[in-house]
């Protein structure tokens, strides 16, 4: 089973919310999108949604920003700015992969090859004053689950 949806996000609350629906699962998260899309938004709203209080800087020049929070270990990685995916080696971000720890990665095109195949693919773009999201998973046991947490929001199915 895969899954696949689109979902309207009419304001910022409302990415907020898709980060908080997604904030249970663990893994490679992939956040598309241009400049503005809202992908730092939703990593705030998947934060939120485990209990952090603080602001969420968007790792633009540092590249990778840890989260320790409900117990789990969440990497918030930006790395347009990455010169060399070989840089991610020095950061870690295999053992962390191994380990089972959550990334959610803006601009993952940059690293493609390095990272893998992500556990959950979201794709933000602009419509009309908000945004829509385009929600897939290939992975069968997170496809089954997103399709359970999903029905909770205006989600059209593809
Ligand atoms: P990115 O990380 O993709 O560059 P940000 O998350 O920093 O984008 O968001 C850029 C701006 O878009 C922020 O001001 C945010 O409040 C706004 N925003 C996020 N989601 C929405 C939405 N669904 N509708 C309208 N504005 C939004
Ligand atoms: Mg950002």
């Amino acid at each position: 089973m895969v899954f696949d949806a689109e979902i309207d996000l009419p304001d910022e609350a409302s990415t907020l919310k898709l980060g908080a629906a997604i904030a249970k699962f663990t893994g490679l998260v992939f956040l598309h999108g241009e400049l503005g899309a809202g992908k730092t938004t939703l990593v705030r709203g998947y934060l939120q949604a485990l209990g952090h209080r603080g602001p969420v800087k968007s790792p633009t020049y540092t590249l990778i920003e840890p989260y320790e929070i409900a117990g789990r270990r969440v990497l918030h990685l930006d790395i347009y700015r990455l010169g060399d995916p070989a840089e991610l080696e020095y950061m870690g971000i295999r053992d962390d992969l191994r380990e089972g720890n959550t990334l959610l990665v803006e601009w993952p095109e940059r690293a493609r090859g390095f990272l893998g195949q992500p556990d959950i693919e979201i794709d933000l773009e602009y419509a009309d004053d908000g945004r829509r999201a385009h929600l897939s998973s290939a992975v069968p046991d997170t496809a089954k689950d997103l399709a359970k947490v999903m029905d909770c929001l205006p989600v059209q199915r593809r």
